[in-house]
């Protein structure tokens, strides 16, 4: 059986400095798999190379089994890779209720035909039943720029999901939402359906504990430890660089 996702001896250098380190990992099928590590590890980095948005100095990247090292990063969305970033990228003129339909009409590769407009119906039907399901059906009419901050992050996960994917990539999908916001979000990246196999990178470890079956540490570009949940939660070592973090 193939990996979800693989990588193998990936590297990424930036003039001198290594930001990602000799990286062989392996994503299973359907995972829960957190990516975690300190600020600077190297963890939207990997993301990056894995989304094909930066090249890597080294190394290859399989997606199902099919080497995708040189594959663009449009080409990987459309063999199922899709991803949300640490920053939110929306771009807030439109509604959710435009976003999410052009991404489907992207993703359907009608984007560019003339039709007549009736003939989008089951676009419309397909955005509205997305953005329920993502929280958003109340405010899929708003302009984007004048969501709470935790909506926009929803709708970035929504566009993301509208290419159907297979392996999703979530980049702290909570970073920066209020407090009182969070666990929407968190209860939303939760029940994401199972068949969808889904890397998150989160510094909450109550959140990554629950959440995961796999956890993966890098630390300085490089995987420090990597196991199943209760091996991760009792390992010294790992324990020692979050302590020598918060310290
Ligand atoms: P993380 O997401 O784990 O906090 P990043 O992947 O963002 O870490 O960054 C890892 C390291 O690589 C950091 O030291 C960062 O400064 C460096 N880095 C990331 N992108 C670039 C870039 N485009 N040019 C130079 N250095 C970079
Ligand atoms: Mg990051």
């Amino acid at each position: 059986m193939s990996f979800a996702l693989q990588t193998r001896g990936l590297k990424r250098r930036f003039g001198a400095f290594i930001a990602t380190d000799d990286v062989s990992l392996k994503v299973n099928q359907g995972a829960r798999h957190a990516l975690i590590g300190p600020n600077g590890a190297g963890k939207t980095t990997l993301i990056n190379l894995l989304t094909g948005v930066i090249p890597p100095s080294g190394g290859e990247i399989f997606l199902e089994g099919e080497n995708v090292t040189q594959t663009l990063p449009y080409r990987r969305v459309q063999k199922g890779l899709a991803r949300t970033f640490q920053i939110n990228q929306l771009f807030t003129p439109f509604t959710p209720l435009e976003s999410i339909s052009l991404a489907i009409c992207e993703r359907d590769g009608g984007g560019n035909a003339w039709k007549p407009l009736t003939q989008y119906s089951h676009v419309i039907d397909e955005a509205a039943e997305l953005l329920t399901r993502f929280g958003l059906g109340s405010v899929m009419g708003v302009r984007s720029s004048v969501l709470p901050y935790g909506k926009q992050r929803l709708l970035e996960l929504a566009l993301a999901f509208a290419s159907r994917p297979k392996v999703l990539l979530l980049d702290e999908p909570a970073a920066g939402v209020p407090e009182d916001e969070r666990h929407e979000v968190l209860d939303i990246v939760s029940a994401l359906p199972s068949e969808v196999t889904v890397v998150l990178i989160e510094h909450d470890m109550d959140l990554v504990f629950s959440f995961a079956d796999r956890i993966t540490v890098l630390v300085a570009g490089a995987i420090f430890a990597e196991g199943t949940v209760e091996e991760i939660a009792r390992d010294p070592r790992v324990k020692s660089v979050y302590l020598g973090e918060n310290a």
